[in-house]
């Protein structure tokens, strides 16, 4: 009888609950036998592993965050952590695992199958940084809850004819400023792929200004510039007064969106169709629509492309 080992791996994303439900309830379906890895690579090397059942997943298909719960684990990248887990592993009569992860999480697995373990990867991440598919698990959600966050800001900047600087989550990786910006109709979105001058974000707050405009709001990615300087510098140049909202963790939190749900569940599903095929080293994705699956570190590899489409629609909707 074959058995499945699944984990969560790196930062939580929404969606990882509905994922975990699809793999238990799949591999149950097909008499596959099923253990849970608590707090990613870092319970795998201390054999913080549990049965799972029908039941271990009721009601959580709606619940962000993890079940598993996650962890960040330095022990595991050293030689003396990996062959503790493939210790534990053997000793659980574990031969298969899936990863639900960023890319360190995917590195991790793809250490696990060239020990011999069959392994499959599952993007979950609210950044999108991912570049080999379309979409992780996770980031449609937090593109939602920054759309709400910046719907509410917008309800009381247009009250006073304030400015508002959003900070949003992606250090590396400006998807979520580019969804949310163009969903929340944001005037200025400001990412870590495309250089923005401090003029051309006050020209247009000034332009806005003199047609009557009460909101501006300017979405910036963490980690491309300071959003309390940024406010200072357009309430300096545009004597509009210009308040910071760091949305910080909220972005990680809350009930997947239907689409993460459905991404989970088919990945979830297909996962324990791989490993039941012996497949293994592989990394599942969605392009255009369509679920699939490629070597593990060839996906890591592609780096991630930034919608310069969507960038410039954002651009020419926002005058
Ligand atoms: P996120 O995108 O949310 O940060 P991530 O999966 O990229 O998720 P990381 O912290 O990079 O998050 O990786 C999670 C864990 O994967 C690490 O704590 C470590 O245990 C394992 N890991 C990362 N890189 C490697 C590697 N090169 N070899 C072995 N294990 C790794």
């Amino acid at each position: 009888m074959k058995t499945i080992g699944l984990l969560t791996s790196g930062g939580d994303a929404p969606g990882m609950n509905a994922c975990i439900r699809a793999i238990v309830r799949t591999c149950v379906f097909n008499g596959v036998r099923v253990m849970g890895i608590r707090s990613g690579y870092d319970g795998l090397i201390k054999g913080d592993i549990y049965e799972m059942n029908v039941s271990s997943v009721a009601d959580i298909i709606q619940r962000g965050g993890t079940i598993l719960g996650s962890a960040r684990s330095e022990e595991f990248r050293t030689p003396r952590g990996k062959k503790k887990a493939i210790g534990i592993l053997s000793d659980f009569g574990i031969d298969s695992v899936i990863v639900m992860g960023g890319d360190g999480s995917f590195r991790g697995a793809k250490e696990l199958s060239e020990a011999g373990i069959k392994t499959i990867g599952i993007p979950c991440t609210i950044d999108n940084d991912m570049g080999y598919t379309d979409y992780t698990i996770g980031f449609f959600t937090a593109v939602e809850t920054v759309v709400d966050a910046i719907s509410k800001i917008r309800d009381t900047s247009s009250s006073h004819g304030r400015g508002n600087v959003v900070e949003v989550m992606g250090r590396h990786c400006g998807d979520i400023a580019l969804y949310a910006g163009l969903a929340g109709g944001a005037e200025t979105i400001v990412v870590p792929e495309i250089d923005v001058n401090i003029e051309e974000i006050t020209d247009k707050v000034i332009s806005g200004k003199k047609r009557g405009k009460l909101h501006h709001i300017i979405i910036l990615a963490e980690g491309v510039g300071n959003s309390y300087e940024l406010a200072k510098a357009i309430e300096e140049k545009t004597d509009v007064t210009t308040k910071v909202t760091v949305l910080g963790h909220i972005q990680r939190g809350g009930n997947p969106s239907a689409f993460d749900r459905l991404l989970a569940c088919q990945m979830g599903s297909k996962a324990v169709k791989l490993i039941m095929d012996e497949r293994s080293g592989l990394a599942l994705g969605m392009k255009s629509n369509h679920i699939f699956e490629m070597d593990l570190i060839e996906a890591v590899q592609v780096k991630h492309k930034f919608n310069t489409d969507l960038y410039e629609i954002a651009r020419e909707l926002s005058i």
